[in-house]
């Protein structure tokens, strides 16, 4: 098909839940990609924060397809390998005990709130149920997550939403607080707000939250969909926190372009599942857990310093565009406060332009692939410095 025919069956036979931006990559080598015309167009989007290790990624390749003619898929009522050396990586790397593998991010938040609720009711029976989320947050599209999410335009439509949620304002310990009944069992958080506009948490917040679940035995939950392994420099973003929550859950960059979530749980959570009390046909898959495996041994430590070392290069870049208000984020998890442009007609120019970004609300969002080249970066932020001074 050429991009007319393309852009014709997908407008007839698509759900129409994106606006889609006229472009149609073709192939893609580390943090370029190319459309059928041969047109360049440099990517600082990773999907949304999910090719870390950028398209077509050597090394990542050979593992999925070795393990797709090797054995693709059985069902979790078998043991594989690739499920059993992933779950072995992540929980040695993270100190985690054990792992539930899912889809996608929103299941694994399900995965979340439900061990939450099962820890509570186990031990403190029926009517503990209440899980505190934050204003602005973003945890998903299932009717729970969505539910799970601090945001009023989320809450349209699809009634009746699942109950059990209440919201709090981030970076006010005191509202956080004043939500805290005798019904409330757990607190969501993200770190980094990601859909919501690329926040960062205040550190003083964050403490006070985990103290506040100590006291309280409140199961603390971190939602590192977009945050987690290495987008912020570190594998966790917990990490720059010091923050040990009782569930952290993983997707977006776990899987390098495949499918895959992940619900990290404690030792104190270890054992909430038993035998049929959670389940997924698709989650643990072995070729996505093939391909998360090659993600996990490529974020080593110099990786991560290197993480660390391109946002800053981006922020020192950017921070000298006249149009550029602030930025904020987090390693390669950035998000751009314009003065006058609207970050949409932004994403459209850079399109135009043969530069991917994303948009958080009114802010560009950047979060290039993490093995992004200095080469690479210049190319984009060329082209976005460009865009911006028109
Ligand atoms: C993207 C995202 C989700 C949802 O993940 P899906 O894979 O789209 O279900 C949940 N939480 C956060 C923080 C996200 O960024």
């Amino acid at each position: 098909m050429n991009f007319e025919e393309i852009k014709q069956a997908d407008q007839q036979y698509i759900a129409h839940t994106y606006n889609r931006f006229n472009f149609c990559p073709d192939y893609g080598k580390g943090a370029t990609c190319w459309d059928a015309a041969g047109k360049e167009y440099i990517d600082f989007s990773s999907g949304i924060g999910v090719n870390s290790l950028g398209f077509a990624d050597p090394e990542w390749v050979a593992a999925v397809s070795s393990q797709a003619a090797k054995l693709a898929h059985i069902s979790n009522l078998y043991y594989t390998e690739p499920c059993a050396a992933l779950a072995k990586a992540l929980c040695t790397r993270t100190g985690y005990s054990k792992v539930f593998f899912g889809n996608s991010g929103a299941e694994a938040n399900e995965g979340a709130i439900k061990a939450a609720r099962k820890k509570s009711f186990d031990q403190y029976g029926a009517g503990r149920s209440t899980v505190v989320t934050l204003v602005n947050s973003f945890h998903g599209r299932t009717v729970t997550t969505l539910s799970a999410t601090g945001q009023d335009h989320f809450h349209q439509f699809f009634f009746p939403f699942t109950e059990g949620f209440v919201y709090a304002q981030a970076n006010n310990i005191e509202d956080v607080k004043s939500k805290i009944t005798d019904d409330v069992c757990a607190v969501m958080m993200e770190l980094v707000q990601g859909e919501g506009g690329v926040l960062p948490l205040d550190e003083d917040f964050v403490y006070a939250v985990s103290r506040l679940c100590e006291e309280k035995d409140l199961i603390l939950i971190v939602d590192e969909v977009q945050t987690g392994v290495g987008r912020t420099g570190r594998f966790l973003c917990c990490e720059h926190y010091q923050l040990k929550p009782d569930i952290v859950t993983l997707a977006k960059g776990l899987g390098g372009g495949l499918p895959i979530g992940a619900v990290l749980l404690n030792e104190k959570m270890a054992d909430v599942f038993g035998y049929g009390d959670h389940g997924t046909t698709f989650g643990g898959n072995p070729v996505a857990c093939a391909g998360a495996q090659v993600v996990i041994n490529r974020l080593n430590a110099s990786m991560m310093d290197d993480v660390l070392r391109k946002g800053e290069k981006i922020r020192a870049r950017l921070a000298q565009v006249g149009e550029v208000e602030n930025i904020s984020g987090k390693g390669m998890m950035l998000g751009l406060q314009l003065k006058t442009k609207k970050s949409g007609e932004v994403a459209k120019a850079c399109i135009e332009n043969g530069l991917i970004v994303l948009t958080a609300k009114e802010k560009v969002r950047l979060l290039p692939p993490l093995v992004i080249t200095d080469e690479e970066l210049d190319k984009g932020l060329d082209i976005l410095t460009r865009v911006l001074e028109v």
